[in-house]
């Protein structure tokens, strides 16, 4: 028997997601986007699920070949645009859009040969500081890629840094609009968290970009939950107990005795642990389901392993469930947000980190 670990990608779910973002931005064309492998999901698994998305955004080159050899006919944007000149053959080939963020990416436009122009997405560093053109450069970026014979149409383009916090996107907006109100072409602006928070009144955008959402996670937990958005899992982590303990007051549990049991207990020991991408930096005291009912992680995470308390669900033993997050059998809950909470980081993160030796299934 294999060990007993599995994961699920809820095909459901991902529609469900898209419907919502749909809801949230209803003029606007939807980027699922897939980038790092579908945020650990594995392209070829949500493909199903996100086939109604207007366009993927992804970044590596490998991965938009899998996007074309799914049979995806549509947009395929390159939201780093490309690395080298070598890569702007595979965009002829393939048909796909690119960003241009810097002068070395219009050199490349410049010298490539191609009878077919590219639609490309000219990047606006609005504020973030990581990629695009400042917004007093835009406009000659613009000039420069327009007059390109291997530049079809130009889109605008720029990225938030604080859609999902109290910063907001207002000033960013600001400047984009001030250095782009004259200029034409297509516009796309928002992640999943401004999509979510602004796209209904403030941004109207020709597309939207949204990652996380798609993947059932609230870009803003802890002030809204996914639920509160309506947002359904789309990855859900499970594992089985494999050995019970009966411990008695003031007994230990794993690694340097993390925990210390105040009065009489059973503690479940389940085949899931770091290696399997589960956070070693969970404390005890981090939610999980056994049998769908709610109770917590004690003691430290070990490489195979982790230890919960068995208090709630007295009738649990080797065999129960365990809900490491996403949905149990009985449709309980546990939001990855939560999980990602206690290890100090964000759901992001936790679906990237899935290990590979953990066998993933897809639910219709
Ligand atoms: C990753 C990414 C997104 C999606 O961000 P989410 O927070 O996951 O919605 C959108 N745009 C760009 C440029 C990105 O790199």
């Amino acid at each position: 028997m294999p060990r007993p670990i599995q994961a699920t990608i809820h095909t459901q779910g991902l529609r469900n997601n898209l419907e919502r973002i749909r809801q949230r931005a209803p003029d606007a064309r939807v980027w699922a986007v897939v980038k790092a492998n579908a945020y650990g999901h594995g392209i070829e698994r949500v493909f199903d699920g996100l086939r109604g998305a207007d366009g993927f955004a992804l970044l590596d080159l490998n991965e938009a070949q899998r996007v074309r050899d799914l049979g995806w006919r549509g947009p395929i944007l390159l939201l780093e645009g490309a690395f080298e000149l070598r890569d702007l053959e595979l965009c002829s080939r393939l048909d796909l859009w690119h960003t241009v963020h810097c002068d070395a990416q219009i050199d490349m436009l410049a010298a490539h040969k191609t009878n077919v122009p590219h639609r490309v997405f000219l990047k606006m560093n609005s504020g973030m500081n990581r990629l695009g053109f400042a917004p007093q450069r835009y406009r000659s970026a613009w000039t420069r890629l327009n007059a390109l014979p291997q530049v079809d149409e130009i889109s605008l383009m720029t990225h938030f840094s604080d859609a999902d916090g109290a910063k907001g996107v207002a000033e960013q907006m600001r400047v984009f609009t001030e250095f782009t109100h004259d200029l034409p072409g297509e516009r796309t602006v928002s992640n999943s968290a401004a999509t979510l928070r602004y796209a209904p009144d403030a941004m109207a955008s020709d597309w939207v970009r949204p990652g996380i959402a798609v993947y059932g996670s609230a870009p803003d937990f802890p002030e809204h939950t996914a639920a509160q958005w309506g947002l359904q899992p789309t990855l859900t982590l499970a594992a089985k107990i494999i050995a019970v303990q009966d411990i008695a007051a003031g007994a230990t549990v794993g690694y340097g005795s993390g925990f210390t049991a105040a009065g009489p207990m059973r503690i479940g020991v389940v085949a899931c642990g770091y290696a399997d991408g589960y956070p070693r930096i969970c404390p005890t005291g981090t939610p999980v389901l056994v049998d769908g009912v709610r109770t917590r992680t004690v003691g430290r995470v070990s490489m195979d392993m982790i230890t919960v308390d068995l208090g709630p669900t007295p009738s649990s033993g080797p065999g129960s469930e365990v809900t490491l997050w996403g949905r149990a059998v009985n449709g309980v809950v546990l939001p990855i947000d939560e999980v990602a909470a206690s290890a100090a980081t964000v759901g992001y993160e936790l679906m990237c980190g899935l290990a590979q030796r953990v066998p993933v299934g897809v639910e219709a």
